[in-house]
Protein backbone atom coordinates (compact mmCIF):
# COMPACT_ATOMS: atom_id res chain seq x y z
CA UNK A 1 0.00 0.00 0.00
CA UNK A 2 1.54 3.57 -0.84
CA UNK A 3 1.55 6.28 1.77
CA UNK A 4 -1.68 7.85 0.25
CA UNK A 5 -3.42 4.37 0.60
CA UNK A 6 -2.29 3.92 4.10
CA UNK A 7 -3.58 7.58 5.00
CA UNK A 8 -6.93 6.65 3.72
CA UNK A 9 -6.66 3.52 5.35
CA UNK A 10 -5.99 4.58 8.64
CA UNK A 11 -8.25 7.82 8.40
CA UNK A 12 -11.12 5.54 7.70
CA UNK A 13 -10.35 3.05 10.25
CA UNK A 14 -9.80 5.87 12.85
CA UNK A 15 -13.19 7.27 12.23
CA UNK A 16 -15.28 3.76 11.66
CA UNK A 17 -18.48 3.77 13.99
CA UNK A 18 -18.44 7.40 14.70
CA UNK A 19 -21.54 9.17 13.11
CA UNK A 20 -23.79 12.12 13.44
CA UNK A 21 -26.50 12.45 11.64
CA UNK A 22 -25.29 9.72 9.18
CA UNK A 23 -22.38 11.51 8.72
CA UNK A 24 -18.44 10.59 10.03
CA UNK A 25 -17.91 13.08 13.06
CA UNK A 26 -14.55 13.52 12.20
CA UNK A 27 -14.76 13.57 8.39
CA UNK A 28 -13.94 17.51 8.40
CA UNK A 29 -11.26 17.08 10.60
CA UNK A 30 -9.85 14.35 8.08
CA UNK A 31 -6.74 15.48 6.46
CA UNK A 32 -7.01 15.91 2.63
CA UNK A 33 -5.12 12.76 0.95
CA UNK A 34 -2.93 14.12 -1.29
CA UNK A 35 -2.41 17.09 1.12
CA UNK A 36 -0.08 14.93 2.59
CA UNK A 37 2.49 13.79 -0.41
CA UNK A 38 4.19 16.32 -2.72
CA UNK A 39 2.38 16.97 -5.23
CA UNK A 40 3.59 15.20 -8.57
CA UNK A 41 3.37 17.05 -11.44
CA UNK A 42 -0.03 17.65 -13.41
CA UNK A 43 -0.46 15.64 -16.81
CA UNK A 44 -2.93 16.10 -19.67
CA UNK A 45 -3.68 12.69 -20.65
CA UNK A 46 -6.40 13.45 -23.50
CA UNK A 47 -9.36 10.49 -23.69
CA UNK A 48 -12.59 10.30 -25.08
CA UNK A 49 -16.04 8.90 -24.59
CA UNK A 50 -15.90 5.81 -27.07
CA UNK A 51 -19.07 7.10 -29.10
CA UNK A 52 -17.53 10.34 -30.01
CA UNK A 53 -14.70 8.63 -32.06
CA UNK A 54 -15.00 8.01 -35.33
CA UNK A 55 -15.12 3.88 -36.50
CA UNK A 56 -16.36 0.75 -37.16
CA UNK A 57 -15.17 -1.04 -34.50
CA UNK A 58 -14.01 -0.51 -31.76
CA UNK A 59 -9.98 -1.52 -33.09
CA UNK A 60 -10.64 1.26 -35.92
CA UNK A 61 -11.87 3.95 -32.81
CA UNK A 62 -8.85 3.26 -30.92
CA UNK A 63 -6.79 3.40 -34.11
CA UNK A 64 -8.47 7.06 -34.76
CA UNK A 65 -7.57 7.75 -31.12
CA UNK A 66 -4.16 7.01 -31.32
CA UNK A 67 -4.04 9.33 -34.67
CA UNK A 68 -5.33 12.27 -32.71
CA UNK A 69 -2.63 11.87 -29.97
CA UNK A 70 -5.38 10.36 -27.30
CA UNK A 71 -4.41 8.30 -24.84
CA UNK A 72 -7.51 7.23 -23.31
CA UNK A 73 -11.24 5.80 -23.64
CA UNK A 74 -14.25 5.86 -21.21
CA UNK A 75 -16.60 3.90 -22.13
CA UNK A 76 -20.46 3.82 -22.37
CA UNK A 77 -23.53 1.25 -20.39
CA UNK A 78 -22.84 -2.42 -21.65
CA UNK A 79 -19.06 -2.24 -20.84
CA UNK A 80 -19.61 -4.97 -17.95
CA UNK A 81 -20.83 -7.45 -20.69
CA UNK A 82 -17.48 -6.41 -23.28
CA UNK A 83 -14.86 -6.92 -20.56
CA UNK A 84 -12.71 -9.56 -22.61
CA UNK A 85 -13.14 -7.53 -25.95
CA UNK A 86 -12.16 -4.20 -24.37
CA UNK A 87 -9.21 -5.46 -22.81
CA UNK A 88 -8.15 -7.32 -26.08
CA UNK A 89 -9.05 -4.53 -28.22
CA UNK A 90 -6.86 -1.99 -26.06
CA UNK A 91 -3.99 -4.43 -25.38
CA UNK A 92 -0.40 -3.33 -26.85
CA UNK A 93 -2.25 -0.19 -28.23
CA UNK A 94 -1.11 2.53 -25.23
CA UNK A 95 -4.94 3.76 -24.89
CA UNK A 96 -6.21 3.40 -21.13
CA UNK A 97 -9.01 2.86 -19.84
CA UNK A 98 -10.66 5.78 -18.50
CA UNK A 99 -13.94 5.95 -16.61
CA UNK A 100 -16.75 3.65 -17.10
CA UNK A 101 -20.27 4.57 -17.19
CA UNK A 102 -23.46 3.78 -14.82
CA UNK A 103 -25.34 6.76 -14.29
CA UNK A 104 -28.32 7.22 -12.77
CA UNK A 105 -28.35 5.32 -9.23
CA UNK A 106 -31.48 5.42 -7.06
CA UNK A 107 -29.13 6.21 -3.97
CA UNK A 108 -31.39 8.72 -2.58
CA UNK A 109 -34.36 7.22 -2.85
CA UNK A 110 -37.05 7.80 0.12
CA UNK A 111 -37.18 4.13 -0.06
CA UNK A 112 -34.64 2.44 2.12
CA UNK A 113 -35.04 -0.97 -0.01
CA UNK A 114 -34.89 0.82 -3.21
CA UNK A 115 -31.87 2.54 -1.98
CA UNK A 116 -30.39 -1.00 -1.50
CA UNK A 117 -30.95 -2.14 -4.19
CA UNK A 118 -29.70 -0.18 -6.05
CA UNK A 119 -26.48 -0.48 -3.98
CA UNK A 120 -26.73 -3.76 -4.59
CA UNK A 121 -26.51 -3.20 -8.24
CA UNK A 122 -23.46 -0.81 -8.14
CA UNK A 123 -21.59 -2.78 -5.83
CA UNK A 124 -22.32 -5.49 -8.65
CA UNK A 125 -20.80 -2.89 -11.24
CA UNK A 126 -18.11 -2.29 -9.10
CA UNK A 127 -16.57 -5.62 -8.99
CA UNK A 128 -16.92 -5.68 -12.45
CA UNK A 129 -15.15 -2.35 -12.87
CA UNK A 130 -12.43 -4.25 -10.58
CA UNK A 131 -11.73 -6.70 -13.23
CA UNK A 132 -11.65 -4.53 -15.93
CA UNK A 133 -9.75 -1.75 -14.66
CA UNK A 134 -10.11 2.03 -15.37
CA UNK A 135 -10.54 5.49 -13.50
CA UNK A 136 -13.70 4.47 -11.50
CA UNK A 137 -17.45 3.77 -11.93
CA UNK A 138 -19.09 7.52 -13.14
CA UNK A 139 -22.36 7.73 -10.78
CA UNK A 140 -25.43 10.05 -10.43
CA UNK A 141 -27.30 9.41 -7.31
CA UNK A 142 -31.12 9.78 -8.00
CA UNK A 143 -34.42 8.96 -6.60
CA UNK A 144 -36.48 6.16 -8.33
CA UNK A 145 -39.45 7.94 -9.19
CA UNK A 146 -38.93 11.61 -11.56
CA UNK A 147 -41.43 12.82 -7.89
CA UNK A 148 -39.32 11.96 -5.19
CA UNK A 149 -36.07 13.41 -5.92
CA UNK A 150 -34.34 15.05 -2.88
CA UNK A 151 -32.58 18.41 -2.87
CA UNK A 152 -28.81 19.26 -1.17
CA UNK A 153 -29.86 18.86 2.36
CA UNK A 154 -32.17 15.53 2.47
CA UNK A 155 -30.52 13.72 0.06
CA UNK A 156 -27.43 13.82 1.19
CA UNK A 157 -28.74 12.57 4.76
CA UNK A 158 -30.45 9.61 2.84
CA UNK A 159 -26.80 9.35 0.68
CA UNK A 160 -24.94 8.61 3.97
CA UNK A 161 -26.93 5.49 4.94
CA UNK A 162 -25.58 3.28 1.85
CA UNK A 163 -22.22 5.54 0.97
CA UNK A 164 -19.89 4.43 3.53
CA UNK A 165 -20.67 0.63 2.42
CA UNK A 166 -20.37 1.32 -1.33
CA UNK A 167 -16.91 2.90 -0.68
CA UNK A 168 -15.58 -0.02 1.14
CA UNK A 169 -16.48 -2.71 -1.75
CA UNK A 170 -14.87 -0.01 -4.01
CA UNK A 171 -12.19 -0.44 -2.65
CA UNK A 172 -12.04 -4.14 -2.24
CA UNK A 173 -13.08 -4.66 -5.92
CA UNK A 174 -10.01 -2.51 -6.82
CA UNK A 175 -12.38 0.46 -8.04
CA UNK A 176 -13.85 3.80 -6.89
CA UNK A 177 -16.87 5.64 -7.39
CA UNK A 178 -16.75 8.70 -9.19
CA UNK A 179 -19.51 11.09 -8.46
CA UNK A 180 -20.33 13.22 -11.14
CA UNK A 181 -22.28 16.39 -10.44
CA UNK A 182 -24.99 17.82 -12.94
CA UNK A 183 -26.47 21.51 -13.36
CA UNK A 184 -29.66 22.02 -11.66
CA UNK A 185 -31.49 21.34 -15.39
CA UNK A 186 -30.79 17.35 -14.71
CA UNK A 187 -30.87 17.25 -11.30
CA UNK A 188 -31.84 18.39 -7.75
CA UNK A 189 -29.13 16.75 -6.33
CA UNK A 190 -25.39 17.30 -6.65
CA UNK A 191 -25.03 20.31 -8.61
CA UNK A 192 -21.68 21.46 -7.96
CA UNK A 193 -18.10 19.69 -7.60
CA UNK A 194 -17.17 21.68 -3.67
CA UNK A 195 -20.91 19.26 -3.25
CA UNK A 196 -19.24 15.87 -4.35
CA UNK A 197 -15.88 16.69 -2.87
CA UNK A 198 -18.23 17.62 0.94
CA UNK A 199 -19.71 14.03 0.31
CA UNK A 200 -15.91 12.21 -0.25
CA UNK A 201 -14.93 14.17 2.82
CA UNK A 202 -17.61 12.91 5.05
CA UNK A 203 -16.81 9.31 3.82
CA UNK A 204 -13.29 9.70 3.85
CA UNK A 205 -12.06 6.69 1.75
CA UNK A 206 -10.38 6.18 -1.38
CA UNK A 207 -13.52 4.13 -2.83
CA UNK A 208 -15.92 7.46 -2.80
CA UNK A 209 -14.27 9.72 -5.10
CA UNK A 210 -15.66 12.64 -7.66
CA UNK A 211 -15.28 13.89 -11.24
CA UNK A 212 -16.40 17.93 -12.34
CA UNK A 213 -17.80 18.37 -16.05
CA UNK A 214 -16.71 21.82 -17.91
CA UNK A 215 -20.20 21.82 -19.55
CA UNK A 216 -21.99 21.39 -16.05
CA UNK A 217 -19.65 23.53 -14.24
CA UNK A 218 -20.00 26.40 -16.79
CA UNK A 219 -23.99 25.92 -16.53
CA UNK A 220 -23.77 26.54 -12.39
CA UNK A 221 -21.60 29.58 -13.28
CA UNK A 222 -18.73 27.49 -11.42
CA UNK A 223 -15.26 29.07 -10.82
CA UNK A 224 -13.24 26.05 -12.84
CA UNK A 225 -9.94 27.29 -10.76
CA UNK A 226 -11.90 27.13 -7.41
CA UNK A 227 -14.23 23.95 -7.76
CA UNK A 228 -11.01 21.44 -8.38
CA UNK A 229 -9.03 23.34 -5.78
CA UNK A 230 -11.51 22.29 -3.40
CA UNK A 231 -12.12 18.65 -5.02
CA UNK A 232 -8.19 18.07 -3.94
CA UNK A 233 -7.48 14.45 -3.21
CA UNK A 234 -10.93 13.36 -4.91
CA UNK A 235 -10.97 14.48 -8.45
CA UNK A 236 -10.23 11.15 -10.65
CA UNK A 237 -11.82 12.34 -14.03
CA UNK A 238 -12.73 15.52 -16.13
CA UNK A 239 -15.31 15.78 -18.65
CA UNK A 240 -14.63 18.08 -21.65
CA UNK A 241 -17.18 20.13 -23.74
CA UNK A 242 -17.91 23.43 -24.82
CA UNK A 243 -20.62 25.78 -23.23
CA UNK A 244 -22.81 24.35 -26.17
CA UNK A 245 -21.70 20.78 -25.49
CA UNK A 246 -19.77 20.73 -28.53
CA UNK A 247 -16.11 19.94 -28.76
CA UNK A 248 -13.96 22.34 -26.93
CA UNK A 249 -12.67 25.23 -29.43
CA UNK A 250 -16.26 24.75 -31.29
CA UNK A 251 -17.85 27.99 -29.03
CA UNK A 252 -16.70 30.48 -26.24
CA UNK A 253 -15.72 28.58 -23.19
CA UNK A 254 -12.45 28.90 -22.09
CA UNK A 255 -10.69 25.69 -20.39
CA UNK A 256 -7.39 27.77 -18.84
CA UNK A 257 -9.02 28.48 -15.26
CA UNK A 258 -9.85 24.89 -15.00
CA UNK A 259 -6.85 24.08 -16.20
CA UNK A 260 -4.70 26.10 -13.78
CA UNK A 261 -6.75 24.08 -10.89
CA UNK A 262 -5.42 20.61 -12.22
CA UNK A 263 -2.25 21.67 -12.37
CA UNK A 264 -2.19 23.36 -8.63
CA UNK A 265 -3.81 19.95 -6.89
CA UNK A 266 -1.62 17.90 -9.32
CA UNK A 267 -4.04 16.10 -11.75
CA UNK A 268 -3.25 12.65 -12.57
CA UNK A 269 -6.12 10.95 -14.52
CA UNK A 270 -8.00 11.76 -17.55
CA UNK A 271 -9.74 14.49 -19.39
CA UNK A 272 -12.11 13.13 -21.53
CA UNK A 273 -14.76 14.29 -23.77
CA UNK A 274 -18.66 13.97 -23.52
CA UNK A 275 -19.69 15.83 -26.43
CA UNK A 276 -20.76 15.99 -30.32
CA UNK A 277 -19.32 17.55 -32.81
CA UNK A 278 -20.82 20.86 -34.14
CA UNK A 279 -23.74 20.13 -36.81
CA UNK A 280 -22.09 19.89 -40.61
CA UNK A 281 -18.53 19.21 -38.91
CA UNK A 282 -16.36 16.40 -39.08
CA UNK A 283 -14.98 14.76 -36.62
CA UNK A 284 -11.80 13.50 -38.21
CA UNK A 285 -10.79 17.17 -38.81
CA UNK A 286 -12.62 18.53 -35.79
CA UNK A 287 -11.44 16.88 -32.62
CA UNK A 288 -7.62 17.18 -33.79
CA UNK A 289 -8.35 20.73 -33.95
CA UNK A 290 -9.72 20.25 -30.39
CA UNK A 291 -6.88 18.60 -28.49
CA UNK A 292 -4.53 20.94 -30.26
CA UNK A 293 -6.53 24.33 -28.69
CA UNK A 294 -6.72 22.22 -25.62
CA UNK A 295 -3.18 21.66 -25.00
CA UNK A 296 -2.46 25.35 -26.23
CA UNK A 297 -5.19 26.26 -23.09
CA UNK A 298 -3.11 23.54 -21.07
CA UNK A 299 0.27 25.21 -21.74
CA UNK A 300 -1.19 28.88 -21.21
CA UNK A 301 -2.56 27.86 -17.86
CA UNK A 302 0.34 28.99 -15.61
CA UNK A 303 0.74 28.62 -12.18
MG1 LIG B 1 -20.37 14.50 -17.95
Amino acid sequence: MDRRGFILGSVSGAVAGLSVGGFRALAQEAPKPDAETSKAKAVLKLCSRENIIPGNSLAEKIENMKKFGGVGMEFLHGWDGKIAEIKAALKGTGIGIGALAFGSCPLIDPDKAVRDEGAAKLKEMLSKAGELGGTGVIVIPRAKAKDAQPGWDEGRKILMDVLPAIGEHAVKAGSRIVFEPLNKGETKFLNRVDQAAELCKAVAGPGVCLMGDFFHMAKEGEDDEKSFLAADGYLHNVHLASRGRFLPGQDDLSFVAGFRGLKKIGYQDYCSLECKAAKGTDPMIEIPKSFALLRKQWDEAIV
